[in-house]
């Protein structure tokens, strides 16, 4: 009988032996940046190597065309576990989110622990999971995966994601975003702008009274509040008869959400009957917030400390501040999921900018990424040799 601390060694090994391929599977995709719903080479690329190594692939699963799901089935029955993989990139910053090591170690870390399978009852999957930025038809594809039933035959996905901090569990916010279209009247604005109706002073004013809200927020929902004037008029000189705000609002708290956007969107409807204008406001639930599963991510946490990462504890984490949103938030409402940060650049670095981007290339950034890898990869092996580990996920999911 193989232990699983054989079985781990195993497929460290395995992630060693990728080491140079990963490097450039990471390197192809930062150099070929596309935005989601159209990452036709990347797609290509990861399928390609998943399919070599003996993984049974669909690609463009529920009419997604860059989406797809790899199997590999182990020597019987048995749950099936997920690695996750992300490969769109953001517009003007290329990989300014470092999906592109995203992509690579849920490529690596699904292919080792394939090298385990001939010892293992289940199977081991590699779903990639398109426009987690949300851009076009595919935009925030774990969501779209998650109405049309995928996870639910799935008993838990595990992924990694890299940032400034080695962190294992922490949560996201849930977010919906506003959009607010005013319309007025144009006219001229110094000859005769009695006639007009300046839809731009009414976003304007829906702006402030969003702002006026925040002193009122409750502080353990996490609110946040961003937003823009995405359009303003044409000229100075004509009064503006259309102007639009889009917002975002976020909280780790759903039902405080949705109460905070019928808030915000009552500013709107405010300024506009201050203004005498009209809008037209459209709500839009994009993801759910975060749910941490401790039982997952006690495992996935003991795995990353096993390799010498020095990581502050998972209870820690999550009891933490969460900072963002992911789509992920919509698969931890259907299983369990555990999620983890790598370190790839110095604290306050910006996410989303071209200096992610760059460090995703650096030593440390390509070193964190195998970190990452491996254990990930230790993490598929040990759910599977040890069933009773996702019973207690399972158990930890239905009474959270
Ligand atoms: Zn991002
Ligand atoms: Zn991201």
């Amino acid at each position: 009988m193989v232990s699983l601390e054989d079985l781990k060694e195993k497929v460290r090994e395995s992630v060693e032996g990728q080491r140079q391929r990963l490097y450039e599977i990471s390197e192809f995709i930062y150099e070929n940046p596309e935005l989601g719903s159209e990452e036709l080479k990347a797609a290509e690329l990861l399928t390609g190597e998943l399919e070599e190594n003996g993984f049974r692939v669909e690609r463009g699963i529920l009419s997604m065309p860059t989406a797809f799901c790899a199997t590999f089935e182990g020597r019987g029955e048995g749950p099936r576990v997920a690695v996750l993989a992300e490969y769109d990139a953001l517009p003007g910053v290329g990989h300014g989110c470092g999906h592109n090591l995203i992509a690579a170690s849920a490529i690596g870390a699904g292919i080792a622990a394939s090298k385990a399978m001939a010892q293992l009852k289940g199977e081991v999957l590699v779903v990639g999971t398109p426009a987690e930025e949300g851009h076009g038809p595919s935009g925030g594809a774990k969501v779209i995966l998650a109405e049309r039933g995928f996870w639910d035959d799935i008993d838990g996905a595990i992924m990694l994601h890299p940032s400034s901090a080695w962190v294992v569990g922490s949560r996201a916010l849930g977010i919906s975003m506003v959009k607010m279209e005013f319309e007025g009247q144009t006219s001229h604005a110094a000859a005769s702008p009695q006639e007009g109706v300046n839809a731009l002073n009414a976003a304007t004013l829906a702006f402030m009274a969003t702002h006026m809200l925040r002193q009122e927020a409750r502080r353990d929902a996490n609110l946040v509040i961003h937003g823009i004037i995405s359009e303003g008029g044409l000229a100075s000189n004509i009064i503006p008869d259309r102007a639009v705000c889009d917002f975002g609002v976020r909280s780790s708290d759903d039902d405080y959400l949705d109460l905070m956007v019928d808030k915000v969107a009552r500013c709107a409807e405010g300024a506009a009957l201050a203004m005498g204008a009209k809008v037209n406001v459209t709500k839009r639930k994009l993801y759910s917030g975060k749910k941490v599963n401790e039982p997952m991510v006690e495992v996935l946490w003991n795995n990353y400390a096993s390799l010498g990462v020095e990581l502050k504890p998972w209870r820690e984490s999550v009891n933490g501040m969460p900072r963002a949103s992911t789509d992920l938030g919509d698969v931890s409402r259907k299983i369990p999921v555990a999620s983890s940060s790598i370190a790839v650049t110095e604290p306050g670095t910006p996410g989303h900018s071209v200096l992610m981007a760059d460090a995703t290339m650096t030593e440390k950034g390509q070193e964190a990424m195998i970190v990452g890898t491996k254990a990930l990869a230790m993490t598929l092996v040990e759910l599977l040799a040890m069933p009773e580990k996702l019973r207690a996920a399972k158990e930890y999911f239905n009474s959270h």
